[in-house]
């Protein structure tokens, strides 16, 4: 049997909002059901960011609270992964939610351009970041942008300063960072193997290219991720329907490929992570 893939179900983001799909969760109590329906169709990481009333991004410590209490009671044992991305907030305000111990955090390791700006991580702020997720045990997914920012991971891995197991996840696709390329691709799979091989890595893909990444991932052995926050549509002319669809059409890849699906206790174990509490 093939070892399972993770699922991550990246269910909102900071972009997308009702207008370009009626489907994205923006109040916690829509987070929670559009979860609990990701959840039922294979996700077992749920990574969040939290939107204010009118949808645009925060990064209010209290509504990942009420975040995590209702994916705590209505998803027992999913990995809840809160975002530290720099579009929710502005420095160290983006790791005021690291107190609530949620299992997992993204953290990037370096700066890149984005489609309107430049997405700013300066070194101390990475190193505040590592060092309150450190202090909370909390497992970081390194998001990279770029090559840079994975070579960065595995010697912030190798010099002790991230909590646990290195997981890192390869983004491809934003406009004005790392495209979508199947050359880079198996290239940051083989730098990985070469440089970490015990340690677990994952795609995304933004846009239409979220199930192409899906399938390279799945297929060479990774695990990925889906969802609204990267994608909102399933083909040019049709919206998903919601988070679970996309999740639904990473897990028949999953089958395709011979991949089971992670459970999130099985997803804890590859990853490191505790126990459910
Ligand atoms: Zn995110």
């Amino acid at each position: 049997m093939s070892k399972p893939c993770i699922l991550c179900c990246a269910i909102t983001g900071s972009v997308p909002t009702k207008a370009d799909n009626p489907a994205v969760p923006t109040t916690v109590s829509e987070q929670i059901e559009s979860s609990h329906a990701a959840v039922e169709a294979g996700a077992s990481i749920i990574h969040a960011h939290v939107r204010n009333g009118d949808e645009t991004p925060s990064s209010d410590p209290e509504k990942f609270a009420l975040l995590k209490e209702g994916l705590e009671k209505h998803c027992p044992g999913v990995i809840i992964q809160f975002s530290t991305g720099g579009r929710s907030g502005a420095g160290q305000a983006r790791g005021g939610m690291l107190p609530l111990r949620p299992d997992m955090a993204s953290l990037s390791v370096g700066s890149n351009n984005f489609p309107t700006r430049v997405y700013e991580n300066p070194p101390e702020l990475i190193s505040w970041l590592s060092s309150e997720m450190q202090a909370h045990e909390i497992t970081p997914e390194i998001e990279a942008f770029d090559l840079s920012h994975i070579l960065q991971a595995i010697r912030h891995h190798k010099a002790g300063t991230l909590y646990g197991q290195l997981y890192v996840q390869f983004v491809m696709g934003v406009k004005n960072a790392m495209p979508v390329d199947r050359e880079v691709f198996e290239f940051y799979v083989k730098i990985m193997q070469e440089r970490a091989p015990k340690a677990e890595w994952c795609a995304a893909g933004i846009g239409a290219a979220q199930i192409t990444v899906n399938e390279w991932a799945i297929a060479a052995g990774g695990h990925t991720r889906a969802g609204l926050e990267d994608n909102v549509r399933l083909d040019r002319n049709t919206l998903a329907p919601s988070n679970a669809a996309l999740i639904t059409r990473a897990a028949e890849l999953c089958e395709k490929y011979e991949r089971p699906v992670a459970t999130p206790a099985q997803a804890r174990e590859i990853l490191g992570l505790r126990a459910a509490t």
